[in-house]
């Protein structure tokens, strides 16, 4: 079983979360750029950030054999703090990277006033640079923000084709798809989707435009979701041809929009900037 993992935060994971998503089948990933667990103070800490995204993080999955690719933005949180929202023009000079293959995560938070303005402003990121866009759906209030991000991606200028909606359950699955967006679904242990709704959404709605990721972060969660996934649909009657569009081929045909994907994890590099994965090499 090939998986791509189309959202993971592997920053706040472990050399060992590698080795198991390796074995377990994860061969590529994507990180979407997200706040840190705690408030971040000004627009600097976000470039540290987004270089590590660009250059630590990717260098430290290759040790692994998985190809990581990254989305940027001002998440929907930090969008409401003014000390975060310059960040917002520093933007374009990080979407031209070669590893960017989107913006996000965007999107609605708490719904606030702050929130439309960082969410139109970067879904127009996108469009400029010709980039799909990551969007978060409220976990709060799950519908109607839902609705309320269709409204705005109509508005925009990015095809819907171009966005995925994410954080999805069964409720809101339906109004996504008709959108004409793709559907994005993250697998959590204790919490929102878990591996059987998840088998049970592709039976009633199929497997066309559909990402399932694990999501894993700092909270309560297992970067090895997307593979017990992959597991149920099989147990449930799934051919290993769908089990492989879904982990495989849709994640590779929506981010494969940006143009940027490099699948291939050919030789690590040893070094990163003069710095291995051994705390300064030997
Ligand atoms: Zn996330």
């Amino acid at each position: 079983m090939r998986i791509f993992d189309p959202h993971i935060h592997m920053t706040s994971r472990t050399t060992d979360d590698y080795q198991a998503m390796y074995d377990a089948g994860v061969r590529a990933l994507v990180e979407p750029s997200f706040w840190l667990g705690q408030p971040r103070t000004s627009p600097a800490s976000f470039f540290d950030y987004f270089d590590a995204l660009l250059g630590w993080e990717p260098f430290r999955a290759a040790q692994y054999g998985i190809a990581h690719h990254c989305t940027l933005a001002l998440n929907p949180k930090e969008a409401n703090d003014p000390r975060c929202t310059p960040v917002l023009d520093a933007l374009p000079r990080y979407l031209v990277k070669d590893s960017v293959v989107a913006v996000g995560e965007i999107g609605y938070d708490s719904m606030t006033p702050a929130e439309d303005t960082a969410l139109a402003a970067q879904l127009q990121l996108a469009a400029d640079h010709g980039l799909p866009a990551l969007v978060h759906t409220p976990h709060r209030d799950k519908l109607a923000g839902l609705r309320r991000t269709i409204d705005v991606v109509r508005e925009s200028n990015l095809a819907p084709e171009f966005v995925v909606l994410d954080h999805l359950n069964e409720t809101t699955v339906k109004d996504a798809l008709d959108s004409g967006c793709w559907a994005g679904f993250s697998i959590y242990p204790d919490t929102k989707m878990d591996e059987d709704r998840m088998v049970a959404v592709l039976k009633l709605h199929g497997t066309e435009k559909i990402l399932v990721n694990s999501a894993a972060d700092w909270g309560r969660s297992d970067p090895l979701k997307t593979r017990g996934v992959g597991d149920a649909m099989l147990a449930a009657g799934f051919t290993e041809d769908d089990v492989d569009q879904v982990l495989w081929r849709n994640p590779v045909a929506f981010y494969g929009q940006s143009g940027r994907l490099h699948l291939d994890t050919a030789t690590p590099d040893p070094l990163h900037e003069g710095n291995s994965i051994l705390r300064g090499g030997e």
